[in-house]
């Protein structure tokens, strides 16, 4: 039997600017992810992958088209509760960590459990559990300045992990690291979405890295279409 079907896009469209110089970026993009899976996101700088990911993350909304995420369509929700899935069911990685700088890399990853309704014991628990899983448990307590790059994006991936979420989007997540240090972030983050049995969409420009993952996609005149 198929895996059930976490993330599903509907002939998503989105267009820049007005008249005549209008960009369409997506214009009626279908693409279906489902629980388990990994899909790597290779397309040329430009063609709509933040797009997309924004679009699938419920971080910004399509001009036309419909989101489904866990079987529920996400267009006529409110903003609250457009939030209230984009906290339960989404995991987000950027290029650039987006870590709180105040806070420790222990204390990033506690936090949207602590708003999730956890326990601080809990998500501490939890925190340290995901630390040691990607092999940086010894700096839980140190602030994303004095972590290194490959270290930021592991808390970062941590962090989206947190709430066990039924998809993980990541947006060129290896894109600002040396190459060695990409390949073992990006073997991490593979490695846990496998683990977790989570449905992980990840943009990358890395062919090699995209090699890993279940299927490739592309952008291509603004539709989703699978690769070789
Ligand atoms: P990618 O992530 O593949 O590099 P993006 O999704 O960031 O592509 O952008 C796709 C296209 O849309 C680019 O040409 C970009 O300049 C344009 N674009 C993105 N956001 C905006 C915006 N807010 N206003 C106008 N154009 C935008
Ligand atoms: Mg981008």
């Amino acid at each position: 039997m198929a895996a059930r079907v976490a993330l599903e896009l509907k002939g998503i469209e989105r267009h820049y600017g007005q008249g005549e110089t209008l960009l369409s970026i997506l214009k009626g993009a279908d693409f279906t992810l489902r629980s388990g899976e990994t899909v790597a996101l290779v397309a040329p700088s430009g063609t709509g992958k933040s797009t997309l990911l924004h679009i699938a993350g419920l971080l910004e909304k399509p001009d036309a088209g419909e989101v489904f995420v866990n079987g529920h369509s996400c267009a006529a929700l409110s903003d609250d509760q457009r939030t209230g899935i984009r906290r339960g069911e989404i995991g987000f990685v950027y290029q650039f960590h987006h870590l709180l700088p105040e806070f420790t890399a222990l204390e990033n990853i506690m936090m949207p459990q602590l708003i999730g309704g956890l326990s601080r014991a809990e998500a501490r628990e939890r925190a340290a559990q995901l630390l040691d899983y990607m092999r940086i448990g010894h700096r839980a307590d140190h602030r994303p300045s004095e972590l290194s790059g490959g270290e930021q994006q592991r808390v970062a991936i941590a962090r989206a992990v947190a709430n066990a979420p039924l998809v993980l989007l990541a947006d060129e997540p290896t894109g600002n690291l040396d190459p060695e240090t990409a390949g073992y972030v990006f073997e991490a983050l593979e490695a846990l979405a496998r683990q977790s049995g989570l449905a992980a969409l990840i943009a990358t420009h890395n062919h090699e890295l995209a090699g890993l993952m279940d299927r490739r996609v592309t952008i291509e005149d603004g539709l989703v279409r699978e690769m070789e």
